[in-house]
């Protein structure tokens, strides 16, 4: 019975899988794994998982070393099952595998792990690629004679809950039945195949051929891409002599350009050299003319210089003479300059005489201490003055003053007290005097005034005024107040009376009286 089961799911592999060739007859030839994903897609179509109804999207995890399956997944156009979609992830190793799986697909290079794979995933639909061990065997496939092996284990399926379709059951038949269809399907298998392998043959003798030719092509190419590289070398060599040719063409009208430059410089260089000659001809003859001028000149010049050479002697002479001169006139200033000192110093000398004279003068006139005219010279002055009133027949006052009891004062204050006393009493006098009366010093403490031209009542109110100056008159002498009087005696000129000591005598006269009616009074006589 088993063995019926067995025979039914393998027809009905072989029912996809012979779809799947015929599929692939039609538009192409797959390859070997995608006739494997194709295989699992059908399976799974077939199969509810227990918990079928609360899966969104079927995860498959392929172990495998190389990603081929995957690949040929992922090539499909439709990846549904049930109207679910899948998802399909490939890991090399058992621990890469994070989320719920639904399906395990196990590589040949993996089937070592199938037991740890079972025993770790209980709830997933287990499928190994290639054989397992006979024992282990639930579903053999062919799909293409021995190339595709694909194993999912029955005792698995079932005891995890898996409910395999009443198609996929049902599908198989009675043993005969299914031996014939098997027998027959197998035959048309084998024909299919046979065929398939003979368009495959066919196939590799054209990819061979293809191969060959596209050798061929490849070899035409490089020999033709040869020949454009060395055309292409020609071409740029081509370029670059044609480059070469234009730049020694640009050279070459470069160096005509030049040439023609040259000789039309040359030209007119040679015309400038033409012009130049006749200058140099005409600037010769110059020169000529210029050296016949220069050696007039030079005559010229040797006779200025001559010249010069003989108002060089002149002036040479004339420097002597001026020298001389100046020699002269320094001498002659020096000789100025003495006479100058020389007359100031006589001057000097001469006003030093003067005031010597002046001197001698005053002290043979005046008298010292009081600063009035001696006896000697108002005698003189006033017998001169006395002559000169003769011819002009006019009156003039003689007056003698005494001071009163004077041995008095010398006795009381000392002799330079009595001093003062007289100074103070000439002073009177000098203050009374007009500009044209003599005043004298005629005795030690006696004075003599004449007042020419002077009527004599005037002459007594002069004399009058003395007396009383002098009596009200104190000489402050070392702490000492002196006081004194004065006697006077006056007499005025008589006619035709021409002798000085006349009037004096006279004068004297008068003053004895006044002296002996009791001093300090104006005697006229
Ligand atoms: P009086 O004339 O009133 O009769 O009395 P007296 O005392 O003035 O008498 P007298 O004329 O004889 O004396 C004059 C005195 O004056 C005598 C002399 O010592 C003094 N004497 C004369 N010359 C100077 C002088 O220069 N200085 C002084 N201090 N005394 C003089
Ligand atoms: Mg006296
Ligand atoms: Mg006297």
């Amino acid at each position: 019975m088993i063995y019926i089961k067995n025979l039914r799911y393998i027809f009905t592999i072989l029912l996809i899988v012979l779809s799947f060739h015929l599929a692939a007859k039609d538009e192409r030839v797959i390859t070997l794994e995608e006739g494997k994903a194709h295989y699992i897609i059908e399976v799974m179509k077939h199969i509810t998982w227990p918990n079928d109804s609360k899966i969104s999207e079927f995860k498959i995890v392929i172990l495998s070393k190389d990603g081929n399956l995957l690949a040929a997944f992922n090539k499909r156009d439709n990846n549904m099952v049930r109207g679910k979609s899948i998802a399909i992830q490939q890991v090399e190793y058992l621990d890469n595998i994070t989320h719920n799986v639904d399906v395990i697909v196990v590589g040949t290079s993996k089937l070592p792990d199938i037991s740890k794979v079972n025993q770790n995933y209980s709830n997933a639909l287990i499928i190994s690629d290639g054989d397992v061990d006979k024992q282990n065997l639930m579903v053999g496939l062919l799909t293409s004679r021995k190339e595709i092996k694909l194993t999912i284990n029955r005792e698995n399926v079932i005891s995890r809950g898996f409910d395999i379709s009443n198609s996929l059951l049902d599908f198989a038949g009675t043993k005969d039945d299914l031996v014939n269809q098997l027998t027959d399907k197998d035959n048309d298998l084998n024909q299919l195949l046979y065929e398939v392998k003979s368009k495959e043959d066919r196939l590799t003798q054209l990819n061979q051929s293809l191969e060959r030719n596209k050798q061929h092509l490849q070899q035409v190419l490089l020999n033709l891409s040869k020949q454009n590289n060395q055309l292409l070398k020609a071409h740029r060599q081509l370029a670059t002599v044609n480059e070469q040719l234009a730049a020694q063409q640009t050279s070459k009208e470069e160096i005509t350009s030049e040439l023609t430059t040259h000789k039309n410089s040359l030209l007119a260089q040679q015309q400038l050299m033409t012009e130049k000659e006749v200058e140099h001809k005409q600037q010769q003859q110059k020169l000529t003319t210029l050296n016949q001028a220069i050696a007039a000149n030079e005559a010229k010049l040797n006779q200025q210089i001559i010249k010069l050479e003989q108002q060089s002697e002149t002036i040479e002479h004339k420097e002597q003479k001026i020298n001389q001169q100046r020699t002269l006139l320094y001498i002659s200033t020096a000789v100025a300059l003495v006479i100058l000192l020389l007359i100031f110093l006589v001057l000097r000398i001469n006003i030093k005489r003067k005031q010597t004279n002046r001197k001698l003068y005053d002290l043979a006139t005046t008298d010292g201490m009081t600063k009035l005219f001696n006896r000697r010279h108002f005698l003189a002055l006033a017998q001169r003055e006395l002559d000169q009133l003769h011819r002009t027949k006019c009156i003039a006052v003689v007056l003698m003053i005494d001071i009163d009891h004077f041995k008095k004062i010398n006795d009381s204050y000392g002799h330079a007290a009595g001093d003062q006393a007289i100074i103070n009493v000439a002073n009177i006098l000098q203050d009374n005097l007009r500009d044209y009366d003599i005043v004298g010093r005629v005795g030690g403490e006696e004075f003599a005034m004449f007042l020419p031209s002077c009527e004599i009542n005037i002459a007594t109110q002069i004399a009058e005024r003395i007396r009383t100056k002098a009596e009200d008159l104190t000489t402050v002498f070392q702490q000492a107040s002196i006081k004194l009087t004065v006697s006077i005696g006056l007499t005025a000129r008589l006619e035709e009376e021409n002798n000085i000591d006349n009037l004096l005598q006279r004068a004297d006269k008068a003053l004895y009286q006044a002296k002996n009616s009791g001093r300090n009074i104006v005697v006229v006589l």
